[in-house]
């Protein structure tokens, strides 16, 4: 009954809670919110500055008692606290221009698979604290399998890629539930970090994180491509300790960044190996698909193919599918219960 009255002043909405990115989702507006997961707080006060794309503006550049904070850094809560926060601030958010009434609303959030118990009711709790009123919990890739449409009911093989931020989830799933799944904390991240190592081996150049991120979108690949890209790098020489910059190509970007990404491959294939054989032979028609930021690394569909001798396409606008899953899940909660986690 009550549950009835809320439904008509609350929107309900999807959160894709990642360590890069998060989104949200309102029921019958879409996305509203697409913002970098990252909080500046004043650590002499403990006072939150600014979130979202604000904050990812201030990393690298943040006087001695400003910190820019990732808090779901890896994929799991790694502080509660700022989560909540950053839970809170876009609640707030989507609050103000959607609600006429103060209603709490019905929240489906993406969680990495593979996480424990207790992160598990850690992001249960940062979003009850910012102001949900129920909180249901779906592993990532089953959102993102859902939000590229698999069709994850039937009895049959789906096998879907999630490379994000920290972690890259990798799964096979069938009858609405995951058969084979591995979770690694090697994506996106990893990739800037080779990068950064890079510049500082073979240029003797310190380069920011983010100035390495840049370069990886601008230009990465997974191997050399046939018409050459290049980026300028600016940084500071390791030797002289000034300003320098240099000229790095898609073939250097793609060395540095070879480790992580045969080590996602090398995942994948390991997935595959335990897959059993009546749904590997579906994977072989229906194909692997590909979501999350990591997964437009230019080539990296066809090396996933290559290795694994399946089909391999991306998703359909692959950063936004988990988000779009979750926003699916809403609109049916009753009879997708099942794929829910733990409620
Ligand atoms: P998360 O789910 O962990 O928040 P996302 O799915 O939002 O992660 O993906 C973010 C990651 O994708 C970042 O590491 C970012 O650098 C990377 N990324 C975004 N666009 C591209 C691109 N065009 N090429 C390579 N990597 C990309
Ligand atoms: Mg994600």
């Amino acid at each position: 009954m009550f549950d009835r009255i809320f439904k008509i002043f609350s929107r309900d909405i999807g959160i894709d809670l990642g360590t890069a990115n998060t989104l949200v989702y309102v029921q019958g507006r879409g996305i509203v919110i697409n913002e970098p997961s990252i909080v500046a707080i004043n650590k002499k006060t403990d006072q939150v500055l600014s979130v979202g794309a604000e904050a990812k503006k201030m990393i690298g550049r943040t006087p001695g008692h400003i910190v820019a904070i990732r808090p779901l850094i890896e994929g799991v809560i790694s502080d509660f606290e700022i989560t909540e926060q950053m839970l809170r601030y876009f609640f707030n958010k989507v609050h103000k221009d959607t609600y006429t009434f103060m209603v709490r609303p019905r929240t489906v959030i993406g969680i990495p698979s593979g996480v424990t118990e207790v992160e598990r009711r850690a992001v249960e709790d940062a979003a009850k604290n910012a102001g949900a009123r129920e909180v249901y919990l779906v592993e990532e890739p089953m959102a993102a399998a859902i939000g590229a449409r698999l069709p994850i009911s039937e009895a049959a093989g789906n096998m879907i890629v999630d490379i994000g931020g920290g972690t890259t989830d990798i799964a096979v799933i069938s009858l609405g539930g995951i058969v084979a799944s591995r979770n690694l904390r090697i994506a996106g991240d990893k990739m800037n970090d080779d990068i950064v190592q890079y510049a500082r081996d073979e240029f003797q150049i310190l380069i920011g994180e983010r100035t390495a991120e840049e370069i990886k979108i601008l230009i990465g690949s997974v191997s050399p491509l046939p018409e050459k890209l290049t980026a300028a790098i600016k940084g500071r020489d390791l030797i002289s300790g000034l300003p320098k910059e240099v000229i790095i190509t898609d073939a250097e970007v793609s060395e540095a960044i070879a480790p992580s990404v045969n080590a996602i491959i090398s995942e994948i294939k390991d997935v595959v190996e335990e897959t059993p054989p009546e749904l590997v032979a579906d994977l072989m028609t229906r194909g692997i698909y590909l979501a999350g930021g990591g997964s437009l690394l230019r080539g990296l569909p066809e090396m996933v193919q290559k290795s694994t001798g399946i089909p391999t396409r991306l998703a359909e606008d692959p950063l936004t599918a988990v988000v779009r899953g979750c926003g699916i899940i809403l609109e049916d909660v009753e009879s997708l219960k099942e794929i829910l986690v733990g409620s």
